[in-house]
């Protein structure tokens, strides 16, 4: 049975009692939906052991981000023991704004995604284009560079349990423009191709979703690609007013293929 993964960060939103609430509700949307759909949630730090107790084991649980130490001085960081003693099934890794604003870079996330493999949590590895790579045409070359450095000696045998989050830097957020579906697609594609490069046919496996203001109006198209393994929605998975509709279509679109 192939998974499509489906879920959503919340960034720096919602309260633990909002968080709660939601909870409650995802589960009871989840209950009917397709196996096949396998929901994650990746709440703020301070709701994680909150939320765990909440949410139905079958929705992941994820963290923001985290250190690669498992400790030290590292003042405000979490490491992986930590995320791991809460229950933690998932990291995010790289969210471009954690790039933009924290320096982030793909040597450290490289840390980060051995880290996380080696606490058997599965690191959600961000990565995508920026706006002036897109304008040179350099977006396969862009994305090409941050897969190689971020998944650096990582076996085939783990590679297995990574998921790439494509999310072009221009399409994401309040100010983001909706990537064309085709585009999406051709990047898909090509992180398909790098990823057989780097792992094989394991490689043939390794999930890819896709983010940047996704919504009930493009999702379905998103999904359309043969390389398309699951959508990563902010804004439109926050209020489950608007996310419910969105996982019905993604039930139908299921059921039809
Ligand atoms: C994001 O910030 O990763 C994201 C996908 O947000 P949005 O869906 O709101 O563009």
């Amino acid at each position: 049975m192939k998974k499509i993964f489906i879920g959503t960060n919340w960034k720096m939103h919602k309260t633990i009692k909002e968080g709660q609430e939601y909870c409650r509700e995802l589960n009871r949307i989840a209950r009917d939906k397709d196996e096949r759909m396998q929901l994650f949630i990746i709440p703020p730090y301070t709701s994680l052991t909150t939320l765990r107790d909440e949410l139905d084991s079958s929705i992941l649980l994820g963290a923001q981000n985290m250190h690669w130490e498992d400790e030290g001085p590292f003042t405000g960081e979490i490491s992986p023991s930590m995320l791991k003693e809460i229950g933690v099934d998932l990291v995010e890794l790289g969210h471009s704004e954690r790039r933009q604003y924290y320096n982030e870079n793909d040597i450290d996330l490289n840390k980060k995604v051995h880290a996380a493999l080696g606490k058997e949590m599965i690191p959600l590895l961000c990565i995508g284009e920026k706006l002036e790579d897109k304008e040179m045409s350099i977006s396969e070359e862009s994305l090409s560079i941050q897969l190689k450095i971020c998944l650096k000696n990582i076996s085939s045998s783990q590679a297995k349990n990574v998921l790439i989050a494509y999310e072009p830097v221009w399409a994401i957020g309040a100010g983001g423009t909706e990537a064309p579906a085709d585009y999406v697609h051709k990047m898909h594609d090509h992180i398909r191709k790098v990823l057989v490069e780097l792992f094989g046919d394991i490689g043939q496996d390794i999930k890819i979703l896709f983010g940047g203001s996704v919504n009930r109006g493009n999702a379905i198209d998103y999904l359309k690609g043969s390389n398309v393994n699951g959508l990563f929605i902010g804004r439109s998975a926050w209020d489950l007013e608007k996310f419910e509709p969105i996982l019905n279509d993604i039930e139908q679109f299921l059921q039809l293929n």
